[in-house]
């Protein structure tokens, strides 16, 4: 009898034990999650002011077109499913950043694109964060942070249900204010290396001489988020370099004469 009472909070506390792992969330939610992000950033023109679709036009094909580029590699795995067709160009040339959402809603500043030297540069960092995205950094961050449960209604919500606004609109704070850590860097960084590497459009070590140029830059740039918590600049392009030769990845540069064209397309 003792034991029949306790039984249902023994299920609870048992399904808690369980459900503390992100693996068990399905990766559709990550796409809601997402589209949640997403649409935040969409609807806050103040912090995020973008640049129109409809008004260029040439900008977004050029971009997509790089992204195409990075997911010709066979390492990619979520494709089919992640959202890696909608991107959003943000408007703030001080910021030379990129950042990819669950699920794959990539945003990428005018400040990236500027500043890179090359399309495969460019073409790194992004390879970075949708690294991050196939990697699912952030919904294991969260799971930990707020909890499976919180991570399926805001999902259900985004999606559509008429509950769980309130979470969602917490779990899309969390996600837009998430740091990620050390490892999680290290590991976005690798993966990058292997898209551009299998890949084979762009250098495989265009993301250290990414970094290599932010560090000559200085203070002229505002660091991004994605190196400002790294005070280890200079492994990540030792790292970089040391897997490109590891793998046997070609590290020339090849041409891409649009590039010029996507750089002059932006504002
Ligand atoms: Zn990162």
């Amino acid at each position: 009898m003792q034991i029949k009472r306790f039984l249902p909070l023994l299920a609870v506390v048992i399904s808690l034990a369980f459900s503390s792992c992100y693996k068990t969330i399905p990766k559709s939610k990550d796409v809601q999650l997402g589209a949640l992000t997403s649409n935040k950033i969409h609807s806050n023109p103040k912090q995020y002011p973008l640049l129109k679709k409809s008004e260029h036009p040439v900008a977004y094909k050029q971009i997509q077109r790089v992204v195409d580029n990075i997911l010709k590699s066979p390492d990619i795995k979520e494709e089919d499913i992640f959202a890696y067709d909608s991107i959003t160009i943000i408007q703030d040339d001080d910021m030379v950043n990129a950042f990819c959402t669950p699920g794959g809603y990539i945003f990428v500043y005018t400040g990236l694109i500027k500043m890179a030297q090359n399309e495969d540069q460019l073409a790194a960092v992004i390879g970075h964060e949708i690294a991050h995205a196939e990697l699912r950094h952030s919904v294991k961050k969260l799971t930990r942070g707020v909890g499976r449960q919180a991570i399926i209604i805001a999902g259900a919500a985004a999606a559509g249900a008429s509950f769980g606004v309130f979470i969602a609109v917490e779990v899309g704070n969390k996600i837009l204010g998430l740091g990620l850590g050390r490892d999680q860097e290290n590991n976005a960084d690798k993966k990058s290396v292997i898209y551009l590497g299998t890949g084979d459009q762009y250098s495989a070590v265009a993301l250290a001489d990414f970094f290599e140029e932010l560090t000559k830059a200085g203070k002229n740039v505002r660091i991004p988020p994605m190196l400002s918590t790294h005070p280890d600049t200079e492994n990540r392009i030792y790292r970089v370099r040391k897997w490109a030769k590891k793998f046997g990845y070609r590290t020339e540069y090849g041409e891409h004469p649009e590039f010029t064209l996507l750089q002059n397309s932006i504002p």
